[in-house]
């Protein structure tokens, strides 16, 4: 793996070009932060993931001004700072328009299924936050609170956002579900899932111990 420093710029752009080329986040949406003692570093609003340098990314203070660089912070700023504010644990934050996790946070469905032990161990259920303008704050303040209990949240009709100490941790929270995503599709394809019973969702919780 490439060498940078966990939390810097460098940091960002190298799980950036990841992300994009996962299809995390296609064309410009998405946005991508991490914690630092000086404040948050934060994709710049327009820009596509896989293409930015790091004048793209922009240092801002923990109510959302610029301290540091030439570019707008992403529009979704308040979403990561209102996160940060609440959790002294989370240090990085990604947020994804991923079309297959975001089908979920767009249609009935919750991300909820025991279709898979992983998702069983790891997720159970992620919790969709309401709909609110994409950029407000009330949509930052609605889906932070889902932050008290869960590390990932849906966001009806818009997408997924999710936090975790480094920016590795949070990309391979959402490649796996994702993956779970995929997954759910392809059982739909094939006339549905079999699901794990009880007996086995036990046992599988009981692996976490
Ligand atoms: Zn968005």
């Amino acid at each position: 793996m490439e060498y940078f420093e966990v939390g810097t710029k460098k940091d960002i752009l190298y799980w950036s070009k990841r992300l994009y080329q996962k299809g995390m986040t296609p064309a410009t949406s998405g946005n991508i932060s991490v914690r630092t003692k000086d404040g948050i570093l934060i994709s710049a609003t327009g820009v596509c993931l896989n293409d930015m340098d790091e004048d793209d990314i922009v240092l801002i203070d923990f109510d959302g001004n610029v301290l540091e660089g030439k570019k707008k912070p992403s529009s979704e700023k308040f979403l990561h700072t209102q996160i940060y504010d609440l959790r002294d644990d989370i240090n990085a934050i990604i947020h994804s328009h991923c079309p297959y996790i975001t089908s979920f946070a767009c249609s009935n469905k919750m991300m909820s299924e025991p279709i898979m032990a992983e998702f069983v161990l790891y997720f159970g259920k992620i919790p969709k936050a309401k709909y609110s303008l994409p950029s407000s704050m009330q949509l930052a303040i609605d889906t932070a609170n889902y932050f008290k209990t869960s590390d990932t949240v849906l966001m009806q009709n818009h997408g997924v956002i999710s936090g975790a100490n480094t920016l590795q941790e949070v990309f391979y929270t959402l490649e796996s579900l994702r993956a779970y995503a995929e997954t759910y599709f392809g059982t739909q394809v094939l006339g549905g899932a079999k699901k794990l019973n009880r007996k086995h969702i036990k046992e599988i919780k009981s692996l976490k111990k």
